[in-house]
């Protein structure tokens, strides 16, 4: 491999109340989750969040891991083992063990549930919000799923404090957007052919929401939050094209199935 390139996987369908997504708005939306796969010539496999743990697409194992009625609350009931980070990859052909760099948007349910696939990885995220995962708020907590955690201490962390060009060479750029967490990042991906873009994970659920500036009933500040779409929308002015991890239209723009940008 000769350059940057990247591809795309929906690692956790979701059917559920639009509302739980964009405070107040009728009906039933079904979303993707989705994770990036990023191949640096000299870094090696990155992955950008891990998606869903297997053990929620296990009937009997579902409710004791991520906690009563959070299974039904988000409606995974299309979410199956094949979705799990570890398959998604295996059909890239991509060994787990592959992978040098994890990093993650955020520590929610929906992004961390792979973290225990990856223990000789180095681990990236803001330092506050790894904090804030382990000791959440009681209104958040049940976003933040311990059992996801189990094996954090034995990982290897790079904990970031602010904005950070991952490898100094500017083909990753992390930058702070929180809001929907407190430690939530997205990321600017610089393609060599494509151009830059930024994986924008939850800055927004959907786009309407994000254009009209409406909170979900989760985030942890709707005043971060705000800023944070605003930051978003200078870089899309700039011609820096945003994709948001549960948009499901973003997700059918991003190369896929073994398809990739480069
Ligand atoms: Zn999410």
């Amino acid at each position: 491999m000769s350059a940057l390139r990247m591809t795309a996987m929906n690692v956790g369908p979701m059917t559920l109340e639009k509302a739980k997504l964009v405070t107040f708005a009728p009906g039933e939306v079904t979303i993707p989750t989705t994770a990036a796969v990023l191949e640096h010539p000299d870094h090696g496999v990155i992955l950008w969040d891990t998606g869903i743990n297997e053990a929620v697409a296990d009937p009997e194992r579902r409710d004791s891991y991520w906690g009563p009625g959070i299974f039904d609350a988000f409606g995974a009931h299309a979410f199956t083992r094949d979705h799990v980070i570890d398959r998604q990859l295996d059909k890239l052909g991509i060994k787990t063990s592959d992978v040098r760099y994890v990093v993650y948007s955020h520590l929610h349910l929906d992004h961390a549930g792979g973290m225990a696939h990856f223990p000789d990885a180095i681990h990236v995220a803001q330092r506050d919000e790894l904090r804030y995962a382990l000791f959440p708020d009681p209104w958040t907590s049940p976003v933040y799923c311990q059992n996801d955690f189990k094996s954090v201490h034995q990982l290897n962390w790079k904990l970031i404090d602010g904005d950070c060009d991952l490898f100094g060479d500017g083909s990753l750029k992390l930058i702070r957007t929180p809001g929907h967490a407190p430690g939530h990042q997205s990321l600017i991906v610089d393609l060599p052919n494509r151009g830059r873009i930024v994986l924008a994970a939850d800055v927004s659920h959907q786009r309407d929401q994000f254009e009209a500036f409406i909170p979900m009933p989760w985030d942890w500040s709707a005043g971060a939050m705000t800023a944070s779409r605003q930051r978003l929308m200078l870089l899309e002015s700039g011609g820096i094209p945003a994709f948001f991890c549960h948009e499901g239209l973003d997700l059918e723009r991003l190369p896929t199935g073994g398809t990739y940008w480069d």
